[in-house]
């Protein structure tokens, strides 16, 4: 059965004076003068947050790592650490954590003391859902998710971060965002705060 649904017949007031069309643009004109929150980008960009998702990066050996697990990773894999370079230790517990494991190509080589590194670690975008269970899976704070998220290229090959593109992005990291607390945003209670007074129905946000 189809239920008929009717709209509420205008007035004679409403009819004669667009009393809709009035309120409409009362609207309109009100959010015309209020303080702007969207960004005109690509013209005007913010800076994403500290947790966010973008492309991924190896954070390098910088005398920061997370000890003792660092420590002992590199022991257990005998794994050369050289100042600057990746601190992987290849593992492949980002690869067994990954639900699509084909897009990581990770191989370490023998070095002449016996030691190992890590000498391929390939990524392929195009086949990421950047879950993020992979960064989790990480047990010396290596592989990370940067505040990259321009990604677009020209061929399918720009897709893929190699071993130097994920160093540079980290080195990038570490020199521009180590540092900052770990907040959800940059400036986050001038953020709410603005969210706030364009919505004074939700709760005033506390410092
Ligand atoms: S973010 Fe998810 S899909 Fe992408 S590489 Fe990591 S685990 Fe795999
Ligand atoms: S989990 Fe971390 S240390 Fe292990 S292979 Fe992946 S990036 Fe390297």
């Amino acid at each position: 059965m189809v239920k008929k649904v009717f709209e509420k017949p205008l007035s004679w007031i409403e009819r004669i004076f667009f009393l809709d069309f009035v309120r409409g643009l009362s609207i309109t004109i009100r959010q015309a003068f209020r303080r702007t929150i969207t960004t005109h980008y690509p013209y005007e960009k913010l800076t994403p947050p500290k947790r966010f998702r973008g492309f991924f990066g190896h954070k390098v050996v910088d005398g920061n790592e997370p000890q003792p697990a660092f420590e002992e990773w590199v022991e257990r894999f005998k794994i050369q650490v050289e100042p600057g370079k990746s601190r992987c230790v290849v593992c492949m517990l980002c690869k067994r954590a990954c639900p699509v494991p084909q897009l990581f190509e990770i191989e370490g080589e023998k070095l002449p003391d016996g030691r190992r590194r890590v000498s391929l670690f390939n990524m392929n975008m195009m086949l990421c859902t950047f879950c993020g269970f992979c960064v989790d899976a990480c047990p010396v704070d290596c592989l990370f998710q940067s505040d990259i998220h321009e990604t677009a290229g020209y061929t399918r090959k720009d897709s893929v971060l190699d071993l130097q593109t994920l160093e540079r992005i980290g080195r990038d990291w570490q020199r521009r965002r180590e540092e900052e607390p770990d907040r959800i945003w940059i400036d986050d209670y001038q953020r709410q705060r603005l969210w706030y007074e364009n919505n004074p129905h939700l709760p005033e946000v506390k410092r």
